[in-house]
């Protein structure tokens, strides 16, 4: 099988499994328990959380681990709204993964918010100038996404990030698919939060966390024994908190694991080339390596999907969250394609191949001009189909 579904899961890391492990059997303690075991496990955890500070150029009580990015968006944006006596306008964009827009609309509904989308264009780029016209003085909150899910359009998040910066508005930014190739450095972005999640990276699914810079104001949403500098109530998940720290580090540093990108731009140009009717979605340039999606006009993206699983290609329809509903892409219909074009959709999603990892089948072959040849056959038999 070829998996090219890296935007929805990727394999753990070896590294990172064989870290956690001690943490799961042997040093099973709790960090809380002032017994030898527990407080083991508490010196791994502040190791955890140190390591993984450093890799982000980040304080260690500036790291919250959290069960995934779900959970970190929600807990930035209900935590840093509810908290921030400015008022109660947001300012986010539709094209927002559906954590994100749910924890908006939870405040909207429950908290009497406001938001202003902003506009995005054709790509799905959010301009500078946009954001500033959206900012109020009442503004509590911008969340913003640096690389889209769906369409892999990177933003330029250094502009934007300044521009609230500069007018005094918390930003928080879902990296989640940016942290694998973008420089997630909190000493040089100037944002207020940050979402990472562990299982795009290389750790197990249910691992992650939230940043916040020391200093900005927010409401813990989990209430409990006080865990995580009190803002993430619950017995810490010591091994997957050791597992996200050894690939984060592994992603940031780029060593001692030294790996290879796909030839995302070579792809990209076969596939418009060589298939009949595909258009790329989001920008075409400024974008991450890790993601390619396209429209096939009049023809079903699920159809192409199950053709391409014929073959032996694995791939996605867009979101892994919103899979298996029969709606178009938010994300498409937000940018502008009409309904039926956003349907089309097929998102193909790559890993960094690591030199020193064995090859399994998921890894085994990026052959892209492969896939390129089995896509153009699928998309022909099916407009044949069509036509006949
Ligand atoms: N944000 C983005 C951009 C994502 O792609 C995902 C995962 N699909 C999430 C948030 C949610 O992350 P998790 O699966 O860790 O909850």
């Amino acid at each position: 099988m070829i998996y090219l579904d890296h935007a929805a899961t990727t394999p753990v890391l070896e590294a990172s499994l064989r870290a956690a492990w001690p943490w799961l059997t042997t040093e099973f303690g709790n960090p809380s328990s002032t017994h030898e075991l527990g407080l083991r496990a508490k010196v791994a955890l502040d190791d955890a959380r140190a390591r993984t500070a450093k890799a982000i150029a980040a304080r260690p009580s500036e790291v919250y681990f959290t069960s995934g990015a779900t959970e970190a968006n929600n807990l930035a944006i209900k935590g840093i709204a509810l908290a921030n006596p400015r008022g109660r306008h947001i300012v986010s964009a539709k094209t927002e993964h559906e954590s994100v827009l749910a924890s908006i609309d939870y405040l909207v509904r429950e908290h009497g918010f406001e938001v202003t989308w902003l506009e995005v264009d054709d790509w799905g780029m959010y301009t500078p100038d946009s954001l500033e016209a959206a900012l109020r003085s009442d503004t509590t909150l911008v969340t913003l996404m640096w690389v889209n899910n769906e369409t892999g359009t990177l933003q330029f998040i250094g502009s934007l990030s300044s521009i609230c910066k500069e007018r005094g508005v918390p930003m928080h930014v879902d990296a989640v698919q940016a942290a694998t190739t973008e420089d997630v450095n909190m000493a040089d972005y100037k944002v207020s939060a940050v979402s990472l999640s562990g299982h795009k990276l290389g750790a197990p699914k249910g691992s992650g966390m939230l940043f916040v810079r020391d200093g900005v104001p927010f409401e813990p949403q989990i209430s409990g024994g006080g865990q995580e500098h009190g803002m993430r109530s619950g017995t810490e998940n010591v091994a997957w908190a050791v597992a996200f720290a050894t690939a984060i580090e592994i992603t940031r540093y780029r060593s001692p694991e030294p790996f290879t990108l796909p030839d995302t731009r070579r792809f990209i140009e076969r596939v418009i080339a060589d298939v009949p009717g595909a258009r790329l979605t989001g920008h075409e340039v400024q974008r991450s390596p890790m993601i390619a999606s396209f429209v096939f006009e009049g023809v079903s993206g699920e159809t192409v999907l199950l053709e391409l699983e014929r073959h032996g290609i694995v791939c996605s329809s867009g979101s892994a969250c919103a899979a298996g509903r029969d709606e178009p892409s938010h994300v498409l219909t937000a940018m502008g394609f009409d309904e039926d074009l956003a349907r089309t959709a097929v998102r193909f999603s790559f890993a960094k191949r690591f030199s020193n990892q064995k090859s399994t089948a998921e890894q085994s072959d990026y052959d892209l001009d492969r896939i390129v040849d089995v896509l153009r056959e699928v998309v022909l038999t099916l407009r044949g189909r069509l036509n006949s």
